[in-house]
């Protein structure tokens, strides 16, 4: 991944992909003091740039540290990154993280560096194949209670337990897995929120120890205006049962109907393909959708 063409945004200047390097002793890479975003450009412009640039300073916030760079600045080398990678639908990932000038758990003098890199990264917006539905797994590790984690942030540190969780759910033949979160209430799979139907309303868990979703957000508000109830709350898993259809929700994964949850079933029916649709809808440029 690190040996491609074109070139990374790197602490204010456009540098050869291959040339984009850090140290071995990165604060980010030994203490995790390191937050990101995922976004999606889709004809030519990233889908709520703004918005996921506030997260990611908002997220250093969280971890201490101020993102020396103000959300214009970012925005713009946003902007100009994807024209010169010459991408018109692409994924962006921009990184913070504490750099190398000292090593322990404290890093007060470390500069705090900045990079964004867009590759391509094709939306899944094949309705049909979309409409089957993924499997996932049940998690063994539940997200962490607020009082142990920043889980406001979109912190590199949070995604240890995903990252394991999402590889055993791949060894046993899943394509993602379901967390539960310190209480034994539904949270997110490992990378995406999580919606399910009944009686032709949503129902979502209330983002309090997990990231609340700038997708989540915009398929709650398609949702409101196709007249559909969302309702926030706790979910427990003895709930699955009594839905009829899930989805997950996120920059990556758009949305994503879900078939299945361990021995939990689901159809993917009206609701879904009406929020996959106004989804697909909704992130292109303003426009373009209107040509
Ligand atoms: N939860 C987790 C753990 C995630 O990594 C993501 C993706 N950033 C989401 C939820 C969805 O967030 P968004 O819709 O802002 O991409």
């Amino acid at each position: 991944f690190d040996q491609r063409d074109g070139e990374i945004w790197f602490n204010g200047e456009f540098v050869a992909w291959k040339d984009a390097k850090i140290h071995v002793l990165t604060h980010g890479l030994h203490y995790a003091s390191a937050v990101f975003e995922g976004e999606r450009a889709y004809g030519g412009e990233v889908f709520k740039l703004r918005a996921h640039t506030e997260r990611l300073i908002e997220s250093g916030r969280i971890l201490g540290f101020k993102v020396p760079y103000t959300a214009d600045e970012i925005d713009a080398a946003t902007t100009e990154l994807l024209a010169r990678q010459g991408f018109s639908d692409a994924y962006v990932r921009p990184i913070a993280w504490r750099g190398s000038e000292m090593m322990g758990v404290a890093a007060q003098n470390n500069r705090i560096n900045v990079a964004i890199a867009i590759w391509q990264w094709p939306s899944y917006f094949d309705p049909e194949q979309k409409m089957k539905g993924i499997r996932l797994d049940l998690a063994e590790y539940r997200r962490p209670d607020p009082m142990t984690a920043p889980s406001k942030s979109k912190a590199a540190g949070l995604y240890m337990i995903c990252t394991i969780s999402k590889h055993a759910a791949e060894a046993k033949g899943y394509a993602d897995a379901l967390m539960l979160d310190w209480r034994g209430q539904v949270a997110e799979a490992t990378g995406a929120n999580v919606f399910f139907v009944k009686d032709g309303v949503l129902h979502t868990p209330k983002p309090d120890c997990f990231l609340d979703g700038i997708t989540r957000r915009t398929v709650v508000d398609l949702a409101k205006r196709r007249g559909i109830e969302v309702v926030e709350r706790a979910i427990m898993p003895e709930e699955l049962s009594g839905f009829s259809e899930c989805f997950l929700t996120g920059t990556a994964a758009e949305v994503t109907p879900v078939s299945e949850i361990a021995d939990w079933r689901f159809t993917p029916g009206a609701i879904s393909k009406r929020l996959v649709d106004d989804y697909a809808a909704e992130v292109m440029p303003k426009q373009a959708a209107a040509e």
